[in-house]
């Protein structure tokens, strides 16, 4: 197994080159055990390619896979198919099984992987309260909203802990309110299970709040890699310093959510969540006009 410039063990370790008429995606990257490594690039960039290749999914012009140490794919010939790779790929739709009820669905997959049946069951319950839907296992997906359907497909990629979580723009068809629930819980919980994880996004809050090292890819190569915030802080390309001047802050400001809001002997107590998925305490003067709901500026003392 190869290690990275940190000494840890690359649990996925690829060099991927796709050719497909007038598109040409060539790439490598290195993900450590644990490690959430987003991929940013625009529409067309060749991030869903380069998660399908990881998968199994899209055959390879050249180059090679390797997981946990196993080459799954080289130019010899060696092609493991998806299934017995260990790794699991959640889209922006989450693709549940329309006729079993949501906790039969996270239970399929523990049930695919040796799980006995009534602890598949029990498992799953626990998986559905982790994942904010206590109560809804015996919905089916119709009666799901999009964001509790994602809850639900999240639930059922963890709890087969793959060897890598591959996750295409998830947050992508949700409203910003439901993506910024689901943004949040899959920080959290990949960080619970140190799920090793490759997150495609065109947005830089998602790479910013969810990943440890990003990748950036533009018409099928890497134009800049590093920690989120060196990547975005000095931007080296216009699609880069596009989408870092969309992030909240860039003014020395944080845009944060009022997710409650009391009167207490203080003030008014107030906890915020950041387009990070922070929470902050924040104790205001009395009759200030904040509201659960309402967006708030949060600008750092002057240094
Ligand atoms: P992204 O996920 O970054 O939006 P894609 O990997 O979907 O980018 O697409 C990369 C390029 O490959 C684009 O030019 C796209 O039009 C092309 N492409 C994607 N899927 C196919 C396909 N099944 N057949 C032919 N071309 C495709």
């Amino acid at each position: 197994m190869s290690a990275d410039a940190a000494g840890r063990d690359a649990v996925l370790d690829a060099r991927i080159r796709v050719d497909r008429g007038g598109f040409a995606l060539d790439a490598q990257l290195r993900v450590a055990a644990g490690e959430t490594l987003a991929v940013m690039g625009p529409s067309g960039a060749g991030k869903s390619t380069l998660l399908g290749a990881i998968a199994g999914f899209t055959p390879l012009t050249a180059g090679t896979v390797q997981l946990g140490g196993r080459t799954v794919q080289d130019a010899a010939g060696v092609d493991v198919p998806p299934r017995e790779r260990g790794v699991i790929l959640l889209g922006q739709r989450a693709r549940l099984f329309p006729h079993l009820s949501a906790r039969d669905n996270i239970a399929f997959g523990m049930r695919a992987h040796g799980v006995r049946r009534a602890d598949a069951g029990m498992r799953a319950d626990a998986w559905l309260e982790r994942v904010g839907l206590p109560g809804f296992g015996a919905r089916r997906p119709a009666r799901l909203s999009g964001g509790q359907q994602q809850r639900v497909a999240l639930a059922r990629a963890l709890a087969v802990s793959p060897r890598v979580l591959l996750l295409d723009e998830p947050l992508t068809s949700l409203d910003p309110a439901t993506a910024d629930g689901i943004r949040s819980l899959l920080r959290d919980e990949l960080a619970a299970t140190g799920t090793t994880a490759v997150l495609a996004t065109h947005d830089a809050a998602d790479a910013r709040a969810l990943a440890d090292r990003l990748i950036v890819l533009e018409h099928g190569g890497v134009t800049a890699e590093g920690a989120p915030d060196a990547v975005l802080g000095e931007p080296a390309t216009p699609f880069i310093a596009a989408v870092a001047s969309t992030l909240p802050g860039t003014d020395g400001s944080w845009q944060a959510r009022v997710e409650s809001a009391e009167t207490s002997a203080d003030g008014i107590r107030a906890h915020a969540r950041t387009a990070d998925g922070d929470l902050v305490e924040l104790i205001l003067p009395a009759g200030s006009p904040v509201t659960s709901g309402s967006t708030i500026s949060i600008r750092p003392p002057a240094s």
